[in-house]
């Protein structure tokens, strides 16, 4: 069961939105990523330096971990998890994402939060898991999002 508590400053982020406690599930999550962080330097940079985990709403569970490499070619850890449960079934729905490295929780990039409203049918639903004890919504860390499934002429909902 998932406590929450609305409207409460958020420490990180600087702003007001619904923060919720995180569940066990979710905590294994973080289990998981964390056992992925295994940095190593490989000829084009580094690998491993972040493990990230999803949790699709059918429950199956995704990781990976990010490429650093040089000539910007590499790429998050989320993207790892995303594009290994993409090969497995094309139309997922993220529920729950986390990305660790060694220092502990971090939040997305903007490229990932993208990705991820780009790819599920209600991506803002998505939940990122910020720390140990708290979870937002992609929507409240991608605030109005564009969606490539909404004409360039049209305007978004206010
Ligand atoms: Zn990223």
């Amino acid at each position: 069961m998932n406590l929450v508590r609305t409207l409460e400053p958020c420490k990180r982020f600087f702003c007001y939105h619904r923060i919720v406690i995180v569940s066990e599930e979710d905590s294994k999550l973080i289990e998981i990523a964390k056992s992925l962080v295994k940095e190593e330097r490989i000829p084009g940079g580094v690998v491993g330096e972040v493990g990230a985990v999803m949790r699709t709403s059918e429950g199956e569970v995704f990781s990976g971990v990010c490429m650093h490499l040089v000539c910007g070619i590499g790429f998050c850890a989320e993207h790892t998890a995303i594009a290994t449960a993409v090969t497995r079934k094309s139309n997922i729905q993220i529920d729950t994402i986390v990305a660790v490295n060694k220092n502990g929780i971090i939040p997305p990039c903007g490229r990932c939060r993208e990705l991820m409203n780009v790819l599920s049918e209600n991506g803002s639903n998505t939940w990122i898991i910020l720390d140990d004890n708290e979870k937002v919504q992609l929507a409240d860390l991608l605030p109005r999002a564009w969606l490539p499934r909404r004409s360039s002429t049209e305007r978004p909902e206010a």
